[in-house]
């Protein structure tokens, strides 16, 4: 593999790594996970196709990563993508200097359960590999393009200038991926407006016009917007104090609820996996089928009003986990969405599963495309036109 770009994506307790080809069509990887603990392990798929399975027990990050690093050095990377959720105001990817790190750091309030992981890998992989270039890639970035009208919260004005508090946006990389994917496969590359939903675990929407994002459905953290699998997404925010008062819970367990215990998993008292939902509603189970009302509804207000910001639609691309496999949620989402004028091709629609692109609408309307996301693909690129940036630098001080 040559010119191999490795992709860091470090969590809390686990690790996901991908080391992608200069073209991206070559990939191995996998996921250090249940690290610190006796269960630690390394799952993933090597240079051959072949599964790989290693114990590690009680490992931490820094082991883990001098580990998997050392499996993958002979392929000679020529730089290392780290995936960041938080990049507060910066606006594109950047070489990691003591001052980038800093701004990650300081960005950790907006993420606290994110920055502090990429920050123990940045700072492990530094040391085992001083030598690398090492790029940060936000999730946030892609969203720096909102106008003011769509990032600012109507609250006082000191709020935003002292303590940043404004909409920033997450998933990014998987909106620009999708968005740019889909454009190119249409034939209109980064032109006019598509609106995007990538729907997983965690779910967002995003308004794009000429490759730029114009607006999204997540804000300050990743809990506004749409219905998720444990995240509420939108409530009033006078819920907490409702709650406050009449329930005596302080505002930890409150945030901790719409985190971890509302969305799908909330409505439906079951599970927050779509797959489960999707089957017990077909064997009657009514709180599941009202989840997946909710999720699709909410869904479809939310495309609906981020759609305000384009001056012309092109089309509307579904992907994620649920958006890839789901026939029956984009379905319901597209039907809610009728007075724009969209119409499905239900054969195509129903033979799209993961992995696959193509488009499902009639042929009459707005386009509807399912893309397969790649974040992995989209953070190896953007660090590679970094590094490639760094070197005309270079190259420019030398001549
Ligand atoms: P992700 O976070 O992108 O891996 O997506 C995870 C979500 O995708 C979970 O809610 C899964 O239930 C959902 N998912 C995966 N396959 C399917 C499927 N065939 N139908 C519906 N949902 C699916």
């Amino acid at each position: 593999m040559s010119k191999a770009i490795l992709v860091i994506n470090c969590g809390s307790s686990s690790i996901k790594y991908a080391l992608v080809s200069e073209r991206r069509e070559d990939r191995i990887y996998g996921l250090a996970e249940n690290l610190g603990s006796e269960n630690a392990r390394i799952k993933g798929i090597t240079a051959g196709g072949e599964p790989l399975e290693l114990n590690i027990p009680n490992a931490n990050h820094q082991q883990a990563l001098e580990i998997l690093l050392g499996r993958l050095a002979h392929y000679n990377p020529q730089a290392i993508g780290h995936r960041v959720v938080h990049g507060g105001t910066l606006t594109k990817a950047e070489l990691l200097t003591p001052a980038i790190i800093q701004r990650i750091r300081d960005a950790t309030p907006l993420a606290p359960l994110h920055n502090p992981a990429h920050l123990v890998g940045i700072e492990a992989t530094m040391r085992l590999f001083p030598e690398l270039p090492q790029i940060a890639v936000f999730d946030t970035a892609f969203h720096q393009t909102m106008p003011a009208h769509a990032y600012r919260y109507a609250v006082p004005k000191f709020l935003y200038t002292e303590h940043n508090v404004r909409r920033y946006g997450f998933h990014g990389t998987s909106h620009a991926y999708v968005s740019e994917r889909g454009s190119e496969l249409a034939g209109q590359f980064k032109q006019g407006g598509w609106l995007t939903a990538h729907l997983g675990n965690g779910s967002s929407t995003c308004a794009i016009w000429n490759g730029n994002s114009i607006d999204t459905s997540m804000g300050l953290t990743p809990l506004e917007g749409v219905v998720m699998g444990t995240r509420s997404g939108d409530v009033d925010p006078s819920l907490h104090s409702f709650i406050a008062n009449n329930l005596g819970w302080d505002i930890y367990k409150i945030d901790r609820m719409l985190n971890s215990q509302s969305g799908l998993l909330g409505l439906s008292g079951l599970s927050n996996d779509m797959r489960t939902l999707i089957e017990a509603s077909e064997s009657g189970n009514e709180d599941a089928a009202l989840a997946i009302e909710v999720f699709c509804y909410r869904l479809a207000k939310s495309l609906a009003g981020i759609s305000c910001g384009l001056p012309t639609l092109n089309g509307l691309i579904f992907t994620g986990g649920i958006g890839e496999n789901s026939a029956h949620i984009r379905e319901k989402t597209v039907g809610y969405l009728h007075l724009f004028g969209f119409k499905l091709d239900k054969d195509g629609n129903n033979t799209l599963k993961r992995g696959t692109e193509g488009r499902i609408d009639a042929g009459t309307g707005p386009q509807i495309w399912v893309i397969p996301t790649d974040e992995e693909g989209r953070i190896a690129k953007e660090t590679e036109c970094v590094v490639e940036e760094l070197q005309q630098i270079k190259q420019a001080e030398i001549a």
